[in-house]
Formats: C-alpha cells, sequence, structure tokens
C-alpha cells in the first residue's frame, strides 16, 4: 500500500515538472529567478552561505525593495530554520547562513505587503556547480534537455 501512494505521488510530481518546464531566466547575480512574472524575485546564496533576494523589473534591472515583507525557512535535514531577512539597498539579505550542506528544500515566502497573503516559492538547494550552464545547480538554467545530457 505504501509503495502504491509513492508510485502515484511520483507520477503527480512528473506531470507538475512537465508543465513548469519553460526555460528558466537566468538570475542576474547568478541566483534563481523565482518568478515568471515581473516583479521578478531572485534566490541568490551569496559566498558565506547568506541568502540574497534581490527584485528586478522585466528588463531584469534592479529595483529597490519596497513594502514586501520575505521569509526564508530551510528545510535542512538538520531541521527547519527559519531566517528574517533584512532590507539592503538591493533587496534582502540574511544574517544566519544556510545549514550545512545540500538536497535540502528552501521556501522563499513573498508577501507583497506586511500582512498580505504570502506566495511560497520552493528551491531545492544543491549548491554544486553545473558543467553545462556553469551556475550553482540551484540556478540551473538548463533545460530538460541539458539535465537529460548530463545522465549519459
Ligand atoms: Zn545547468
Amino acid at each position: 500500500m505504501k509503495l502504491l501512494k509513492i508510485v502515484s505521488l511520483l507520477s503527480a510530481l512528473t506531470l507538475a515538472v512537465g508543465a513548469l518546464s519553460a526555460k528558466p531566466i537566468a538570475g542576474p547575480k547568478g541566483g534563481r529567478i523565482l518568478t515568471t512574472e515581473a516583479p521578478h524575485v531572485e534566490f541568490f546564496v551569496e559566498k558565506d552561505r547568506t541568502v540574497a533576494v534581490t527584485f528586478y523589473d522585466a528588463a531584469l534591472k534592479p529595483v529597490p525593495p519596497g513594502v514586501q515583507v520575505i521569509s526564508v525557512v530551510a528545510e535542512a535535514k538538520s531541521g527547519k530554520a527559519q531566517f528574517a531577512l533584512e532590507k539592503s539597498a538591493t533587496g534582502f539579505v540574511s544574517k544566519q547562513p544556510l545549514p550545512e550542506g545540500d538536497d535540502y528544500t528552501v521556501v522563499v515566502q513573498v508577501r507583497d505587503a506586511a500582512g498580505a497573503k504570502p506566495k511560497n516559492y520552493r528551491v531545492l538547494f544543491h549548491d554544486e556547480i553545473c558543467k553545462e550552464c556553469k551556475r550553482a545547480e540551484y540556478a540551473c538554467v538548463c533545460d530538460d534537455a541539458g539535465h537529460e545530457a548530463h545522465k549519459k
């Protein structure tokens, strides 16, 4: 019974991925663009593993943060860690680094204003470098065909 459940979950996931197979937008900082429409939100992990969230207009020019409220939850194997982000000149930055390791989900929660309904964006955090696009794997912009090529 358990196995059946997993199989149906997997096929549901495959369908969801197929529907979202449009080529991702490359984040100007080297991070992942979470949004499909402007204002764009980029999730970027700095060298010291702190998180930077940057806003861009439709032409991918950085725009100063407005009244948005951002929070980040890292669902690391060591446990969930919630990050409060602080406003910077270009967006938001975290004070703490991401938990050790990778291969875990980071949820970026964006509220257009305090008290607004949050939008959750999930990023599977992998920090190795993609051979094809030379970006960190979590921000890889290769299409599905590229990923198939990696496996061969
Ligand atoms: Zn890639």
